[in-house]
């Protein structure tokens, strides 16, 4: 026994690292730490072979390092999953920031501390908005490195949520055709778990389609919003896996899918914008077995990374809001083959992507 924890001792986290990045089928590794700023940033990039690999900044606190880096090789393996099931020429990766416990003090310092380390990866990593970060933060970065996206210029404010709700919605509409038989949401009741950028950019697609919502969030400010200009029925946070209801669109956290949540869902879909829904990936045959039809995280919110690429690339928006209406048939793909091979949405949507990353 004591020989076994011993051996176990020698797996040093760099080990377990390197082990987590042989089996994502990394890719590469940076570290950064700016002494001045308090800057202490990671970048990973999963993915070359489709193009310079795109991926989203994230700022938050992290309880250990090695947490840290799990996440941003984690995140960085999904934006490729992302953007080879859309199609886009570019590969996945992503920043993680570790956030300081007394926060940022000079946030365009900071900022720009980290605009030279993009700078550094030479075009391989073009860098955008997400949790922590925001549009402003990516226009000082662009003050320093052209290698970024969804910053704010004069005809656009560079927030990707809008098209991330379009592509969500239209994924709603997907798995509302494909489970239920209908051709429109009209009176299609939707729980939306988090109002914020995505939620609610959401909520009003869907409002104006005149499906019926039920809403949670832990802003009460953002739900009052919501209430008096969709009419809402708002429920507390804790009661939103128990609403009857058509969909369930978690739009807030991520590992919300659970055996404990799943077991209380009362819908047939699960559709929404939010990034690792499944606590575990098995989840997913869990969903499948118990005939609850789950649209893949990595494909119905792929909307913002198709309008981050847009950008970064000069295309016309107009055809990026069509790409993005087109993950209606890249969904209705994937619950056919579901359906058709008796295999998870996700584990389809999983093969799918590699088969564009090969
Ligand atoms: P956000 O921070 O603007 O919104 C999250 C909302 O969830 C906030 O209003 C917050 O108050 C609420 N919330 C927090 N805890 C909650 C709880 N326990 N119950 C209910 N609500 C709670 O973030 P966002 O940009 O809207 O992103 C939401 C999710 O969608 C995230 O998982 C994000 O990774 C994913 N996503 C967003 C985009 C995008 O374009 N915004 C793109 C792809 C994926």
């Amino acid at each position: 026994m004591r020989q076994e924890v011993k051996s176990d001792h020698h797996h040093t986290a760099l080990d377990r690292l390197f082990r987590y990045a042989e089996f994502l089928k990394f890719g590469e590794i940076h570290i950064k730490f700016d002494h001045a700023t308090g800057l202490k940033a990671i970048i990973a990039i999963h993915n070359l072979k489709r193009g310079p690999a795109i991926g989203g900044c994230r700022l938050v606190h992290y309880a250990t390092t090695d947490d840290a880096f799990e996440d941003a090789l984690r995140l960085a393996y999904m934006m490729s999953l992302k953007a080879s099931i859309s199609n886009l020429p570019h590969g996945g990766a992503k920043a993680v920031l570790l956030l300081p416990s007394h926060d940022v003090k000079d946030r365009k310092a900071y900022m720009e501390a980290f605009a030279g380390f993009i700078q550094e990866m030479d075009g391989r990593f073009i860098a955008a908005v997400d949790s922590g970060t925001g549009t402003g933060d990516m226009n000082i970065i662009a003050a320093h490195t052209p290698y970024v996206t969804c910053y704010a210029t004069a005809n656009d404010s560079g927030d990707p949520s809008p098209y991330t709700a379009l592509g969500v919605r239209r994924g709603i509409e997907a798995a509302v055709k494909a489970k239920l038989g209908k051709d429109h949401i009209e009176g299609i009741h939707v729980a939306i778990q988090g109002v914020g950028h995505a939620g609610y950019a959401l909520a009003k697609e869907l409002n104006a389609l005149g499906a019926h919502l039920t809403l949670c969030d832990v802003n009460k400010p953002m739900l009052e919003r919501c209430v008096s200009e969709f009419g809402a029925t708002i429920c507390p946070p804790e009661d939103i896996y128990d609403v009857k209801a058509d969909v369930f669109a978690p739009c807030a956290l991520g590992a919300i899918l659970n055996l404990n949540t799943i077991k209380r869902l009362q819908v047939p879909i699960i559709a929404g914008s939010a990034n690792n829904q499944l606590a575990h990936q098995h989840y997913s045959v869990v969903l499948h077995e118990h005939g609850i039809l789950y649209a893949p995280d990595f494909v119905i919110n792929s909307g913002g990374l198709i309008f981050a690429a847009a950008m970064y690339d000069h295309a016309d928006p107009v055809k990026a809001r069509t790409q993005v209406s087109g993950l209606y048939q890249t969904l209705t793909t994937i619950f056919n083959r579901s359906q058709a091979e008796n295999r998870s949405t996700h584990e389809i949507a999983e093969i799918m992507a590699l088969e564009g990353l090969r």
